[in-house]
């Protein structure tokens, strides 16, 4: 081989860029990114990958990587070393400790960064400061999904695998841009589809790559999926068409249920979802009919204002068709970032410990006090959403965050980065200077996925290892080194040399994990949670019944909570969501040449009747207003979307960037944004 060849290195990774948890072998020569190579042993993606995670990596080269901690000085940022920005963090996270209880510091985990990091990002604020205000960013996606299992089945995670969902007769897909959301899990269902006459329902405001191919696609108003399905539900069993057999054996709560379903006539769906009859009949039939049905839902259903509830209409309909407990069956939220279930899983949470344990269950805090050795509170703490209010409040003065771009991601942006002026003191953690990172006192530089070992989990609950493929670059640190540095500064005496023995403490104190060690994740191996202590794991939930004192799943009756409706003023429904190429709010893949050659900007879709009616056309360049602030971008016309409803990618961090018009409301029962109920108005300020 030539000397060029001898220097190339071939490390096992994870992608970092959604939920499907895609592994392969990067090819790195020194800092280079030679290329991704897929192996056929990967086993969420085999040998598939979709553009971000191809092309996706040249980020971490960046000349915009944060290489050294800064410390704010007056409007700008000096350079420091880790030292005196460890001191400064800890002398003033102490002052206001002291002066306003623990209550008065947050703590935000990422989804972006591993299990391990999670873990002690919650051993932080829990054992070094005695507080639970900590959660991690699946607050502005997932947890209303989560909730809505746990309310039904008991465990908030995908029922089965992703090669399940290719066995099922029928997959239902709603509000879930799969075919750019989650690529390559959408590529597997396009197969099966095509192959192996599974049939396909999607349901959506807007005509997608799935949608095009689906058996049936139908389009129900914004905020109205409760009502068709609940009203699916009820028509099934008013005729006959449940299966009594498995809701007798495996299922509690009928009467209740059929008592909730009471006003989900079909007529009563019709008119408030805009779907005929004829549609809701077909639906529910095609449904009842098929042997095992796989339900698929992402942020189309989560992030409104009854996001949770409707994520438990989902599980409810898969529960009186019978379709848990066996392969090809059962729920899928799909998680966005790559460790969504993870960040949960590990504890970032603010009523949860690692494994769902609750703080408040004396016995479980019990167990944590002694491994931890130190006292902890019993309080739930505040979720993301709540510390934004109780910033504004005046009672929560510190945050420290790590890997998430909060001023840009969460809703109501204005809103949140008048709060971030508030803080006494705002440490941000990340790997380029985010737009939440310019609010901050002090920025510590944290290293990406290619340079730290590590472990994600994946939408299909499984953890994957992530081997160092390159040195930190600069200053940077893994963020794991940073918390446990960070803690020590705080008295702690952790000696952690890598991140599996974090990931052993955890799995002592976890029994859905007890059995993940790093010996059984070597490679492309990988293990499904629960997994018990003998290292034997769950590919497909609830084989044996629901995780319940009596082993039985509930049916949990829900109603509909009305979304917010466009009016006179704020006439148009702005829907919003992901563009194949781009990933959230852009901050790495808009530091990725392979990929910013490709789609470099965000436009607006709107429909050929609102085109007309306006005088728009391709190009046009249109303002829009929110009651919350406003956006400036340019349309192209196209039917995927139909009406008054529009659409704008969430991809853009500057003058485009959604969460200007999104408002604080949120799910009630999660506080996960209501982000797809927005209504603003539209100006038109140039002709293409
Ligand atoms: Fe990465 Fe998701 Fe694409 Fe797989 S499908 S390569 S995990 S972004």
């Amino acid at each position: 081989a030539s000397m060029r060849d001898a220097k190339i290195k071939k490390t096992k990774t994870v992608c970092t860029y959604c939920g499907v948890g895609c592994s392969f072998d990067v090819w790195t020569q020194g800092r280079e990114i030679l290329k991704v190579e897929p192996q056929a042993e990967a086993p969420a993606n085999g040998i598939s990958t979709c553009v971000k995670g191809k092309f996706g990596w040249d980020y971490v080269n960046s000349g915009e990587r944060l290489t050294k901690p800064l410390i704010r000085e007056g409007d700008k940022f000096r350079q420091a070393e880790w030292g005196e920005a460890y001191d400064l963090i800890s002398s003033k996270m102490k002052e206001i400790q002291q002066e306003h209880g623990s209550n008065a510091l947050s703590f935000i985990s990422s989804s972006k960064t591993t299990n391990e990091e999670s873990y002690l990002m919650q051993k932080l604020a829990r054992s070094v400061f005695q507080t639970n205000n900590v959660d991690n960013c699946s607050r502005y996606c997932q947890t209303p999904a989560t909730q809505g299992l746990f309310r039904t089945v008991g465990h908030g995670g995908d029922s089965g695998s992703i090669t399940d969902i290719q066995q099922a007769d029928l997959v239902l897909i709603i509000g879930s841009n799969t075919d750019e959301s989650h690529p390559v899990l959408a590529t597997r269902v396009k197969s099966s589809h095509k192959l192996h006459n599974q049939k396909l329902i999607v349901s959506d405001l807007r005509k997608h790559g799935m949608a095009d191919r689906a058996d049936v696609f139908i389009q129900p108003k914004s905020g109205s999926d409760l009502v068709w399905l609940n009203a699916v539900s009820k028509y099934i069993i008013d005729n006959d068409l449940h299966d009594t057999a498995f809701i007798e054996s495996n299922v509690n709560g009928l009467q209740d249920y059929l008592h909730g379903l009471e006003k989900f006539t079909l007529d009563y769906a019709a008119e408030h979802t805009h779907l005929s009859k004829d549609e809701l009949i077909k639906v529910a039939e095609m449904i009842a009919s098929a042997e095992t049905v796989c339900s698929l839902w992402a942020m189309g259903v989560t992030q409104h204002l009854g996001g949770s509830d409707t994520s438990t209409a989902i599980s409810n309909l898969m529960l009186i068709t019978g379709n848990y407990m066996k392969p090809g069956a059962g729920t899928y939220p799909l998680r966005g970032h790559n460790n969504v279930q993870g960040a949960s899983d590990f504890g970032s949470m603010p009523n949860k410990y690692p494994g769902y344990q609750d703080v408040t269950d004396d016995e479980v805090r019990r167990k944590f006090e002694e491994a931890w050795g130190t006292e902890l509170s019993s309080e739930i703490g505040l979720n993301n959403h709540q510390m934004v209010d109780a910033i504004h409040e005046g009672s929560l003065k510190s945050m420290y965050l790590k890997g998430e771009d909060m001023g840009i991601v969460d809703s109501n942006i204005n809103y949140v980065h008048a709060a971030f002026e508030k803080l006494d003191f705002f440490v941000v953690q990340d790997v380029f200077l985010s737009k939440t990172a310019e609010f901050a006192d002090v920025v510590l530089p944290a290293s990406p996925s290619l340079e730290k070992d590590g472990t994600f989990t994946n939408t299909e609950r499984r953890f994957q290892r992530l081997y160092q493929a390159l040195e930190p670059l600069g200053d940077s640190k893994p963020d794991w080194q940073i918390i446990m540095e960070l803690a020590n500064t705080f008295g702690a005496d952790w000696n952690y040399s890598h991140p599996s023995e974090i990931m052993k403490e955890a799995a002592s104190l976890t029994p859905l994990f007890a059995g993940v060690s790093y010996d059984l994740l070597e490679g492309y191996n990988s293990l499904q949670w629960p997994v018990n202590k003998d290292g034997s794991d769950t590919p497909l939930l609830f084989t044996e019944g629901f995780p319940f004192p009596d082993g039985k799943a509930r049916l949990f009756p829900v109603d509909w909570t009305k979304p917010i409706e466009y009016d006179a003023e704020y006439d148009l429904h702005v829907n919003n969501g992901r563009l194949l190429e781009h990933f959230h709010e852009g901050n790495m893949t808009y530091k990725a040449e392979g990929i910013t050659s490709k789609t470099p900007s965000v436009f607006l879709e709107v429909s050929p009747e609102l085109a007309e009616e306006r005088g728009i056309e391709d190009g046009t360049k249109v303002r829009l207003t929110s009651p919350y602030g406003s956006v400036k971008v340019s349309c192209i016309v196209t039917d995927r979307v139909k009406g008054k409803e529009i659409y704008l990618p969430m991809n853009d961090s500057g003058e485009a960037a959604v969460n200007q018009l999104t408002s604080s409301k949120a799910d009630k029962d999660t506080d996960t944004p209501a982000y797809k109920e927005v209504s603003a108005k539209m100006e038109i300020l140039k002709a293409k």
